[in-house]
């Protein structure tokens, strides 16, 4: 690792903590990040040359794995000719009928830059159609980094929120409210206390940001119901999930349908992207048919469409890459699980489809509570002992592990024998 550590210094010189996104610097699990050089299927090469595993597939964005020949092959194309114009180009309208393919409940689609731009726009969006200014989010769930987003819970009970960045002024998060995930009874006491002041309530319907947390079972349908009810809009935040745990999504897998819904990750295929979808009536008040304004100098960008488009049109002719998730993902979840019994390992294993955490405690892992009972220090262990051996797992406990297409039965198998040694040292 001795060019890594050397780029990794030379980073910090010029770049605050070496990084462009704080995950990524390791601080969770100590040590120094490796610089990768390439990546090609469920492979990263580093800058010394070692080669990896690799389980984090750039924060879930590549589900066809790394450099995929044929959404390669699209943005080559579309390279060539030009990067950028500024004006509308076809790819855009393939990539938004591809979206309402998937997702029912998208009427009209918004093409932006981020995630954190989707969830911005959205939350503003619905606090223009509803005129109200208050929304519920969940303690543990992660939706970009918007000012009235980055918000935990007070001290005490649940209710008011408190920024959980500096540089958010108390004034921006004091319309946030906090609940807990997966406890309905949070959502409708904060209903009870301002039943005509929530705009939305917005939810990863699986929590993929505090470590996979699953919904269980009536907590979706619960958050559609009560929504409904008091005249408030739903909002899934399927950045991570959409295409992901299936082609529609968490609204697809559980039947449950969102008023307005972002996507994000997958849906540009490894190029910046985020977008925010939902009934016409709502998405109709978005500038320039409505006074909601937001707008994107590179929104819409002729080589990210291309690369949507390709790795869309791609899953949508090979639907069985799901069931081929499923079952990677199942053997990891059952080989993991087998060993840690037999090592007498306290874990629990989250997964949905090809999201996956491997919490290192003895409980039931629902909330963000229940997360955070997981002990950080045995991951960091788990985390190195991986890495020595060539699996490369997300730097932090409160991560999820993705799988792609271009992983295989034999990666698991490495990874699981990987994995009980690993288990040996912790
Ligand atoms: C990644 C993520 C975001 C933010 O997306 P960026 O493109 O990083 O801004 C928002 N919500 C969820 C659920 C995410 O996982």
């Amino acid at each position: 690792m001795e060019l890594s550590r050397r780029l990794f210094n030379e980073a910090l010189r010029v770049i605050p903590g070496g990084v462009n996104s704080p995950v990524r610097a390791f601080k969770a699990v100590g040590g120094e990040p490796f610089f990768v050089e390439k990546a090609e299927g469920s492979r990263l090469y580093t800058v010394d040359g070692q080669e990896l595993l690799d389980y984090v597939q750039s924060w879930g964005a590549l589900i066809l794995g790394h450099a995929h020949p044929k959404v390669l092959g699209y943005i080559k194309e579309a390279l060539d000719k030009g990067t950028s114009y500024g004006t509308p180009v076809e790819n855009e309208i393939k990539l938004a009928k591809l979206v309402k393919e998937a997702f029912p409940s998208i009427e009209l689609v918004r093409f932006v830059n981020s995630g954190t731009e989707a969830t911005m726009s959205a939350i503003r969006l619905a606090r223009a159609y509803t005129k109200r200014d208050k929304i519920i989010k969940f303690e543990g769930c992660y939706h970009g980094h918007a000012d009235h987003l980055l918000v935990s819970a007070g001290s005490g009970a649940m209710t008011f929120g408190v920024p959980s960045s500096r540089g958010v002024p108390y004034d921006i998060t004091k319309n946030t409210l906090i609940a807990a995930f997966n406890d309905l009874e949070s959502v409708s006491s904060l209903f009870q206390k301002f039943p005509e002041d929530i705009a939305a309530v917005i939810v990863e319907p699986v929590s993929g940001n505090m470590g996979v947390v699953p919904p269980r079972e009536g907590f979706l349908k619960g958050l559609r119901e009560i929504t409904r009810k008091y005249g408030s809009l739903l909002i899934f935040d399927e950045i991570i999930t959409g295409f992901r745990i299936s082609f529609g999504g968490a609204q697809e897998m559980y039947g449950i349908y969102a008023d307005i819904t972002c996507l994000g990750k997958i849906l540009g295929g490894g190029l910046p992207i985020g977008a925010y979808g939902g009934r016409k009536e709502i998405m109709e008040m978005v500038s320039p048919l409505g006074s909601v304004y937001q707008a994107g100098t590179l929104s819409g960008n002729p080589v990210v469409m291309a690369a949507g488009v390709s790795t869309l049109e791609h899953i949508k002719n090979n639907m069985e890459i799901y069931s081929y998730l499923e079952n990677l993902g199942n053997m990891l979840e059952e080989g993991i699980e087998d060993l840690a019994k037999h090592k007498g390992i306290p874990v629990r294993v989250n997964r949905v489809g090809s999201m996956l955490t491997v919490f290192f405690t003895e409980e039931d892992v629902y909330d963000y509570k229940t997360a955070k009972k997981s002990d950080t220090s045995t991951y960091a262990k788990f985390f190195h002992s991986l890495l020595r051996r060539g699996i490369y797992i997300p730097p932090s406990q409160f991560e999820a592990w993705f799988l792609s297409s271009a992983h295989t039965k034999h990666d698991i198998e490495r990874t699981l024998d990987a994995i009980k040694r690993a288990f040996d040292e912790i």
